[in-house]
C-alpha cells in the first residue's frame, strides 16, 4: 500500500488510527467531529488566501484531475518553472501533494501552507522547535524528490498562520534527527499497512476528536486499558503491561514492589509516578470513586475575588479574550463578569485587550485571583504580574503607582484530572475522578 502524506501525519498521532483507516470496519466510523470540520475548512480557507497574495507567478496545479496532476507536475519541473502549486509527486511506495514546489539550485524544494505556527514553543529570544507532524510530511515530499532526482536538498519550508517562513532543515544537527524519525516512522507506516504490526489503541488527547473514538474506548474500557488512566500513554502501558496489564491489576498492586532505588521496573517511569499511578488506578477502582487531597488544603478568604480566565483562537494564535468574574465576601449573589475583548484578530487588538487587562488587575490590586491555565499563569502568579505590570507601566500601557502584586491560587485543571492548586511556591493537588472518554 502506498505511504502518504496524510499517513505519516496520522502515524505522528497514533498509529491505532492508520491501522483502523486501512483496515477498520467503515461501520465502526463516528462522523467527523464539527471541530475538525472547522480546522479543515479553516486551513483550506488560509492556503487560498495565502495562495491569492502571492505576488510572483506560479503554475496552478490544483485544480487539475487527480490523474493528470502527477503528469502535470513532472512537467512543470521538467520545464524548470519557478514555483507550483498543489502538484502531485509519486515514487516508488510513496506519494504526495506538497502545496508548493519551489525550484532552487539544483532542483525542487517542498513547502506546505499551514493554518498554525511553523514551530513549536520558541519565544522573543529563543526559536521553536519543529513540529514533528510537519517534520515526516515535508520529509516525505524530499524522499520523493530524492528518487525521482530532483531535490535541490534535504530542506523545506512552511508558510505559517503568522506569514513566515519557517525552515525545516535536515541536514542541521536537529535536521539529522529528524530524518532518522522521518525514517522510523516510514518504516512503521509500512509495517502497518502490510499488516506486520498490528498497533493497539491508547487512549491520549488526540482520540476526542478522532472519528474512531467510539469504537476505541469501547475498546480500552473491555480492555481495561492503563492509558485510561491521566498521563499514563502509550510509552508507559506498552513497558508496563506484561506486569500490570490491567487498571484493576495496577490498583491491587503494591507500587513497592517494582520500585529498586530511584528506578523502578518499567522504562521510563519513575518511583513517584508509579506510586500517583497506582494512586489514580485505585481511585478510578473505588466505589464510589472520589476526589481526594494530596496535602492539606486552606484557602483564605479575601474581600474580593477574581476568577480568570482567557480564551485563545488557535489558528489565528491571538488571545482575544480576558475574561474575569469578580465576587465579593464570597458571595456568589455579588458576582459581575468583566470581559477585554479583542474585537479583530490582529495583534494590536491583542495587545489592547491585554493592556487593558493589566490595568483592570492595576486597579484591583488587592484581589486574590483564581486562574484556571499555564496562560494566566504568565499574567496572573505574582512574580510575573510585577514584572508585567511594570512593564506596562514603563512603557504607559497602564498607570498609576507600583502596586503590590495581588495574591493568585492557580486552580491548574486539565484533562488529567488532577488539580493543583498553588499558594506561593507549595503546589497541592487535588485528584478528581472522572474516566477521561466521557468528558
Ligand atoms: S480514538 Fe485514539 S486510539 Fe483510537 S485511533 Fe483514534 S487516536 Fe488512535
Amino acid at each position: 500500500m502506498t505511504v502518504t502524506a496524510s499517513v505519516l501525519y496520522d502515524l505522528v498521532q497514533c498509529p491505532q488510527r492508520v491501522a483502523l483507516d486501512a483496515f477498520g470496519d467503515p461501520a465502526n466510523r463516528d462522523e467527523i467531529n464539527p471541530f475538525v470540520r472547522l480546522l479543515w475548512e479553516r486551513g483550506a480557507l488560509f492556503e487560498r488566501e495565502t495562495i491569492a497574495k502571492l505576488n510572483q507567478p506560479f503554475t496552478d496545479l490544483s485544480k487539475a484531475g487527480k490523474n493528470d496532476r502527477e503528469r502535470l507536475t513532472l512537467e512543470a519541473m521538467a520545464r524548470g518553472d519557478t514555483l507550483i502549486y498543489g502538484g502531485r509527486i509519486r515514487a516508488d511506495d510513496l506519494e504526495g501533494v506538497p502545496d508548493i514546489l519551489r525550484k532552487e539550485m539544483g532542483g525542487y524544494v517542498p513547502g506546505d501552507v499551514e493554518s498554525g505556527r511553523g514551530e513549536e514553543g520558541g519565544g522573543d529570544e529563543n526559536d521553536g522547535k519543529p513540529k514533528a507532524h510537519y517534520a515526516v510530511q515535508l520529509a516525505l515530499y524530499i524522499d520523493i524528490l530524492e528518487r525521482l532526482k530532483l531535490s535541490a536538498g534535504r530542506r523545506a519550508f512552511v508558510w505559517d498562520i503568522n506569514c513566515d517562513e519557517v525552515a525545516y532543515d535536515f541536514t542541521a544537527l536537529e535536521g539529522d534527527r529528524l530524518w532518522d524519525d522521518y525514517q522510523t516512522a516510514l518504516t512503521e507506516a509500512r509495517a502497518i499497512l502490510a499488516q506486520h504490526t498490528v498497533p493497539l489503541a491508547a487512549y491520549s488527547s488526540v482520540c476526542k476528536l478522532c472519528h474512531w473514538h467510539t469504537c476505541c474506548v469501547a475498546q480500552l474500557t473491555a480492555a481495561d486499558d492503563l492509558t485510561l488512566i491521566p498521563h499514563l500513554g502509550r510509552k508507559e502501558r506498552d513497558t508496563m503491561q506484561d506486569s500490570l496489564p490491567t487498571i484493576a491489576a495496577l490498583a491491587e498492586c503494591n507500587p513497592d514492589g517494582f520500585i529498586q532505588g530511584r528506578k523502578t521496573a518499567f522504562r521510563g517511569v519513575g518511583p513517584d509516578r508509579l506510586r500517583l499511578f497506582q494512586t489514580r488506578a485505585a481511585m478510578l477502582k473505588a466505589s464510589p470513586p472520589r476526589p481526594y487531597l494530596r496535602a492539606p488544603v486552606s484557602l483564605d478568604l479575601a474581600p474580593l475575588e477574581l476568577f480568570f480566565d482567557v480564551e485563545v483562537d488557535p489558528l489565528r494564535d491571538v488571545c482575544y479574550l480576558h475574561g474575569f468574574v469578580e465576587r465579593y465576601q464570597g458571595n456568589n449573589a455579588t458576582e459581575r463578569f468583566v470581559a477585554f475583548f479583542a474585537e479583530e484578530p490582529t495583534s494590536a487588538a491583542e495587545r489592547d485587550a491585554f493592556a487593558a487587562a493589566l490595568d483592570y488587575l492595576a486597579a484591583h490590586d488587592q484581589a486574590m485571583i483564581y486562574y484556571y491555565s499555564r496562560w494566566q499563569s504568565i499574567l496572573a502568579s505574582p512574580g510575573a504580574t510585577r514584572i508585567l505590570l511594570a512593564q506596562r507601566q514603563s512603557s504607559g500601557l497602564i498607570g498609576g503607582a507600583a502596586s503590590a502584586p495581588p495574591k493568585s491560587v492557580s486552580v491548574f485543571s486539565t484533562t488529567t484530572r488532577t488539580i493543583a492548586v498553588r499558594r506561593g511556591s507549595c503546589w497541592t493537588a487535588l485528584e478528581v475522578l472522572q474516566p477521561r472518554p466521557s468528558d
